[in-house]
């Protein structure tokens, strides 16, 4: 027994010794490979001297400086009873982010929508548009993806974008309440009538009318700020649509904020 003891007393030290070699190793890898292949800004795709830090995923400084701005108010073309927001235009850093969030499924990209969204939601409580969610919550609910697709890119990144906004504020929590028929396609291509119809019928709550979970739901969206959350409003069909789903649920959407406007 005092041998098998010893044997197991040695293994730890073993152990802990191959993990820091382990770490000295990848240190040591992650540091060469950042000299190979130079950390890109996750806004510009930019790399070496923009970056400020040196560091992955960090933005450049002319990315920061476009980011950060306050939200603006804007009136889609497509019938909206809720006040509809932007964090910016569909250009440079924003359409930068959302690119990598999307299509390259970066997840420093997906914090930095999330910041965005954090920053603007302050801010809109700043100037008196809504309440701050410390008085009365906040519920984010994320514009509706098509399921498939979503986790073809490794999960949605506006409900990602979302959760690490709920994450980082009080009072703000996020409520999959929508999402699209798999057969809708992908809106990019279309044009407003097209993605009206594209969409109309299309868009379906998460939660069947009638049962508890949406008696649940129904009592938390009535006293707190309900906001429709998406990454890029072209014609604001998908909001128009969604607010439509919701009433029919019997939530009313207070806003809705995008991270752009095309
Ligand atoms: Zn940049």
């Amino acid at each position: 027994m005092e041998g098998d003891g010893s044997v197991y007393r040695r293994k730890p030290e073993l152990g802990a010794f191959a993990d820091r070699a382990l770490r000295q190793v990848q240190h040591l890898v992650g540091a060469v490979g950042e000299l190979l292949v130079p950390p890109q800004c996750p806004g510009c795709g930019r790399s070496g001297e923009c970056v400020e830090h040196g560091k992955s995923g960090d933005l450049c400084p002319q990315c920061k400086a476009q980011l950060q701005q306050v939200p603006r108010r804007f009136s889609p073309r497509a019938s909206l009873r809720a006040p509809a927001w932007t964090c910016g235009p569909y250009a440079g850093a924003h359409r930068g982010i959302i690119l990598s969030a999307k299509e390259r499924g970066s997840r420093r990209a997906r914090e930095i929508m999330g910041a965005v969204v954090g920053a603007a939601l302050g801010n809109l409580a700043a100037v008196g548009e809504i309440m701050p969610p410390l008085i009365t919550p906040i519920v984010l609910i994320p514009a509706p993806t098509r399921r498939g697709s979503a986790r073809r890119r490794g999960g949605d990144p506006v409900t990602l974008a979302c959760e690490f906004a709920a994450a980082t504020m009080r009072g703000v929590e996020v409520l999959s309440l929508v999402q699209t028929q798999a057969s809708t396609t992908d809106s990019a291509e279309l044009g407003a009538s097209q993605r009206r119809a594209n969409l109309s019928g299309r868009i379906l709550p998460n939660v069947t009318a009638g049962s508890e979970k949406h008696a649940q739901l129904l009592k938390l969206c009535e006293s707190a700020t309900v906001v429709l959350v998406d990454d890029v409003a072209t014609t604001g069909a998908t909001a128009s649509e969604t607010e439509l789903v919701l009433a029919s649920l019997g939530v009313r959407l207070d806003l809705v904020l995008v991270v752009s406007r095309a």
